[in-house]
This record gives C-alpha cells, structure tokens and sequence, in this order.
C-alpha cells in the first residue's frame, strides 16, 4: 500500500470537513483501518504530520481503530476472525470464502475549534 498517496487522501477530507464546518484548527483525527489493508498506522501518522505543515489540520492528533480481517464461509455459512491471513473456513476446511471485514479505511470522526 501507498500510505503517503492515502494520507493525502485523508487530508484532503479532513481539511475538506474542517472547512465545512469553519473550523479554525483541527484538534483530532479518528481513523479506521481494516487489516486488509496493509496500512502500517505510523507511517499514516509519519506522513500526516508531514504533509499538514502549513494546514489548519498542523499538529492534529491521530488515533486508529483497527478492523480485523473476517470471512463467511459460503459452503456452511460459518463466520470467523481471519488469523495469518489463512483464508479457509475452520470449520469446513472450504476455500469458498466471502470478506465481510478488513478493507475499511474511513474517517470516524474530527475534532475541532
Ligand atoms: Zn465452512
């Protein structure tokens, strides 16, 4: 993954919300990331307070929610957590899985005055 192209990604939408909501500097950023995603949490954080020097988003606090990766088994419906990136039912031994958590990436909320 390309933590520095997604960093400015979630600038952009965080100035774009901080701007929406006139506010004069941006406190907190709450992010959430699935474990899919590869998204290391430091380097966001590395980046984000490179690239929002300048920005009324300067200084900002980060935190993260990590989502762990999960499945459904499309063969017996069983649902799981996904550990080591094994995708096979352990219930079935099926291969025939469904993602149904791990790719979020999203902004839950912003801090602002
Ligand atoms: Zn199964």
């Amino acid at each position: 993954m390309h933590e520095l192209a997604i960093t400015e990604e979630i600038l952009n939408l965080v100035l774009s919300e901080a701007s929406r909501n006139n506010a004069a500097k941006v406190k907190d950023v709450k992010l959430v990331i699935g474990e899919m995603t590869g998204i290391v949490n430091e380097s966001v954080a590395f980046y984000f307070n490179e690239i929002s020097k300048g920005t009324i988003a300067e200084g900002a606090k980060l935190s993260f929610k990590r989502v762990p990766a999960a499945g459904k088994c499309r063969d017996c419906g069983h649902q799981f957590v996904v550990k080591d990136f094994i995708w096979a039912c352990p219930d079935c031994g099926s291969l025939n899985i469904d993602i149904t958590a791990g790719k979020e990436l999203y902004l839950e909320s912003l801090g602002v005055i």
